[in-house]
């Protein structure tokens, strides 16, 4: 099989965007697909390739069709229509951030249609799909992961399967459940050293060179200080992982009081007009 392929990519939001033009930069023969086609347009625009007008006419012809939407409901859809376009052999993936439970149910339908489905939601945000350096965590087959992949590689730094279908969509929780827990201590500690009167980015220099270090620590503490949350990871988005996440620890029986309690706390941030904020946002309900 030759290196480059018939690919599709389906939805061109603030991930999808980039991470299609990246297959294109790879010489994959790419074909997008956007619900609003301005999108699309303005993609074909920069990186050449087709465009199509449905999920369906997207994914017809293509070894490989690859989506990011928006939740477990956009995924039944987007997929469910470009399943109807897919020739047999050919592999889905998602990238989307969903339930482990949509991912299954989407490889069911995919194995019956003799289709492959991989769940494969990535971190990294904007910035990771804009360089091409996305963390990609695969549940599924793994002769289909091996053939998908390469392609992948395109905007994978590091793109590993995990398991059976839904194990790719477990790891990302395990991802949101770090960040949540993290986001709400960085808030504390920052808004702590203000109110001991300390300058609160001399405490971030020292302490981040000790065992406090993170990434959220050397990429959000100087933005969380200044009040910027224009930008970055939306809490809208960040509520819609979590509630998958407490969801999905109801039925494993996981506990997770704190990612239960930080839910609530970016609950305040949305009643507080910041459902686009970045998650650093947190600190908003501690300083004013
Ligand atoms: P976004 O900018 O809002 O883009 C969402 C895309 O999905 C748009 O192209 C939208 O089409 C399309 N879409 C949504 N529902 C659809 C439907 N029912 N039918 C057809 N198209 C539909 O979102 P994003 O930031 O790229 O995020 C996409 C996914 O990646 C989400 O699951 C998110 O949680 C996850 N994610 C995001 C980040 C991040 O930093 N942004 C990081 C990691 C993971 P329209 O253009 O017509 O609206």
């Amino acid at each position: 099989m030759s290196d480059t392929h018939r690919v599709a990519f389906l939805g061109l939001g603030v991930m999808g965007f980039p991470m299609a033009g990246h297959l294109a930069k790879a010489g994959h023969a790419v074909t997008v697909y956007n619900r609003t086609p301005a999108k699309a347009e303005a993609w074909v625009a920069t990186h050449g390739g087709a465009r199509a007008g449905t999920p369906a006419e997207a994914a017809k012809g293509a070894d490989f069709v690859f989506m990011c939407v928006g939740n477990d409901d956009d995924v039944r859809q987007v997929a469910g229509e470009a399943m109807q376009g897919m020739t047999p052999g050919a592999v889905l993936a998602d990238h989307t951030t969903a339930s482990a439970g949509v991912a299954r149910e989407m490889a069911a339908l995919a194995a019956a249609r003799g289709l492959a489905f991989l769940d494969a939601p990535v971190s990294g945000g904007q910035a990771g799909a804009e360089n091409g350096v996305l963390t990609i965590m695969v549940g599924g087959d793994a002769t289909a992961f091996g053939r998908a992949k390469p392609v992948m590689d395109a905007y994978g730094r590091s793109v590993v399967l995990m398991g059976e279908s839904g194990a790719g969509q477990l790891t990302k929780m395990v991802n949101q459940i770090c960040i949540a827990g993290l986001l709400q201590g960085l808030s504390e500690a920052l808004a702590f050293a203000q109110k001991a009167g300390l300058d609160a980015g001399k405490a971030v220099d020292v302490i981040s060179k000790g065992a406090a270090q993170s990434w959220q620590m050397d990429n959000r503490a100087r933005t969380m200080l200044d009040g910027t949350f224009d930008f970055g990871f939306a809490v809208d988005w960040m509520r819609k992982d979590l509630g998958i996440v407490l969801g999905e620890a109801r039925s494993n029986g996981a506990t997770v009081p704190v990612t239960a309690l930080v839910d609530q706390f970016y609950a305040d941030v949305q009643a507080m007009g910041g459902g686009r904020w970045d998650t650093s946002s947190l600190i908003k309900r501690l300083v004013t």
